[in-house]
């Protein structure tokens, strides 16, 4: 892949992005602002499991220098693995009334000290939910919502539809090797190279790939295996 030149991520939202809770390495970040400089001229960005913000802070740097907007997807519940008991739950992160994790005061927090309000617009709800209602074509979408079986394909096939013709979709914690990781990331990778995209990109697990066949609005194909 050639690699065109590209504005650096601003200092102060590179420091925002780093201090932010999340999980996102740094490389991985700066790959997801570069995606996102090529792509937010065409159109907007959208994030499919937001957390504290991290990635939302690399995509909202991008799409204020591209003058796009950054639709940030998440319930703000957790997935699977943040839950009490779970690799990845944060006991700071919880609702002590609702007994119920909530990340959106952490997120609103992330966003404001980056100075992002602007450019990055939370939408608080299920994944499948939102997109039932969703008709805009994305110039880029990222999927890093629940990583397990039933999410992973449902938000492939809510949300894929919706990349534009030349847009790009990223894929994050994406492990061809079992041993690195779980499949679910991995199986819908490869349903995008059977739905009209092409691999233009890897950073860390983080895939890109861009859709050079189809239109925006039409449903991907049914899925055939995992
Ligand atoms: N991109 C983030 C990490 C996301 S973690 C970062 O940079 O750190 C995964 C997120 O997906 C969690 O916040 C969880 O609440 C959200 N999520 C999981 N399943 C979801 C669903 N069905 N609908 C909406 N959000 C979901
Ligand atoms: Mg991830």
């Amino acid at each position: 892949m050639t690699t065109p030149h590209h504005p650096a991520m601003p200092d102060d939202l590179l420091a925002a992005a780093r201090a932010a809770k999340g999980f996102m390495p740094d490389a991985e970040g700066a790959f997801l602002f570069e995606r996102g400089v090529e792509a937010g001229r065409s159109g907007p960005l959208l994030e499919v499991g937001s957390y504290c913000g991290k990635s939302a802070v690399y995509l909202g740097a991008a799409a204020r220098l591209t003058g796009t907007t950054v639709f940030t997807v998440d319930h703000h519940r957790g997935s699977e693995e943040n839950q009490a008991g779970w690799e990845h739950h944060d006991p700071t992160l919880v609702d002590p009334d609702l007994g119920l994790m909530d990340t959106l005061p952490v997120f609103r927090r992330t966003i404001a000290d980056a100075g992002l309000e602007d450019e990055v617009v939370a939408v608080v709800g299920r994944s499948v939910t939102v997109a039932r209602h969703w008709r805009t074509p994305l110039a880029l979408l990222f999927i890093d919502g629940g990583h397990g079986e039933e999410p992973a394909h449902t938000d492939y096939e809510s949300w894929v539809p919706w990349v534009d013709r030349g847009g790009v979709l990223l894929i994050h914690d994406v492990f061809p090797d079992p041993r690195d990781g779980g499949r679910p990331p991995y199986e819908i990778y490869l349903r995008a190279l059977e739905d009209g995209f092409d691999e233009v990109g890897v950073c860390g697990s983080m895939r890109a790939l861009r859709r050079v066949d189809g239109q925006p609005g039409t449903p991907v194909s049914a899925r055939t295996s995992g």
